[in-house]
């Protein structure tokens, strides 16, 4: 069934209304008829199944049925602080990450940062864009956020069940480990280093905030890589 992402899902007394390009896509391309029916999702974390009751040239109502939570959306939520990649690889991270599962995504500026920290404010917009297309696309219907840029030092980990800082000078510690032993966590934070890597200091910093340095495997995965890699380890490993 097709999913409608209705970020101005404007629901009262169990109606719908659809308007814009995804009404119009509704109508005229699609060539949906009243009676028919459609999954609308508002980004939220739920879906409504909703069948159409009349179609306008550039709004479509609809009687909203049953509603219930995405199968497609993980139970755990993970944040994915990347440390800012050069040039044009956040778009690729960003709609991998969130096609794997990642709940959140922080741009980290780290010492190693090739890339600068000011000025990213204006890339947000663009970086929320393709979460939102890959959430549609892999059929989710919580659209993760790219939060505003931060400072690593400045990173608040107080709240995540877990911390996780995949390392590249970590030799023992596989995330494998971690997670088989112990619970499955609700928040996973997981910290991702720059093309240059981690300064010792910086890892020392969030060890000492509770975090977990972890090896991904014997080989040195990209920055770009290395996320993706975190986030399909733990949705494997915790079957989500
Ligand atoms: N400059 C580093 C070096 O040559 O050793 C490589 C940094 S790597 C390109 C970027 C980030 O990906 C690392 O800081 C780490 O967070 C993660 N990473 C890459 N490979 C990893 C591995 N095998 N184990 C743990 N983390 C890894």
């Amino acid at each position: 069934m097709r999913r409608f992402f209705a970020e101005k899902l404007d629901i009262s007394g169990g109606e719908a209304v659809l308007c814009g390009d995804e009404a119009r896509h509704i109508k005229n391309v699609l060539r949906y008829k009243t009676g028919d029916e459609v999954l609308l999702i508002d980004g939220g974390g739920a879906e409504t199944l909703a069948e159409i009751v009349s179609l306008g040239d550039n709004e479509v109502r609809l009687a909203l049925k049953e509603s219930r939570a995405c199968p497609a959306d993980p139970e755990v939520r993970v944040t994915l602080f990347q440390c800012l990649p050069k040039q044009g690889k956040m778009e690729l991270i960003i709609q991998k990450c969130v096609e794997l599962g990642v709940s959140e995504i922080v741009p980290a500026a780290s010492k190693r940062c090739v890339v600068k920290l000011d000025g990213k404010d204006n890339k947000l917009a663009r970086w929320n864009k393709v979460s939102a297309e890959a959430a549609k696309q892999c059929g989710r219907a919580t659209v993760p956020a790219v939060k505003a840029p931060i400072s690593l030092d400045k990173a608040d980990l107080s709240g995540f069940a877990l911390v996780l800082i995949p390392y590249e000078n970590e030799g023992e510690t596989t995330l494998k480990s971690v997670l088989r032993g112990r619970e499955a966590p609700a928040s996973i934070a997981v910290i991702i280093g720059p093309e240059g890597g981690f300064e010792p200091a910086e890892v020392e910093d969030v060890l000492n905030k509770g975090g977990v340095a972890v090896s991904l495997g014997r080989r040195i995965l990209r920055t770009e890589t290395a996320g993706m890699a975190a986030v399909a380890q733990i949705m494997y490993e915790l079957e989500q």
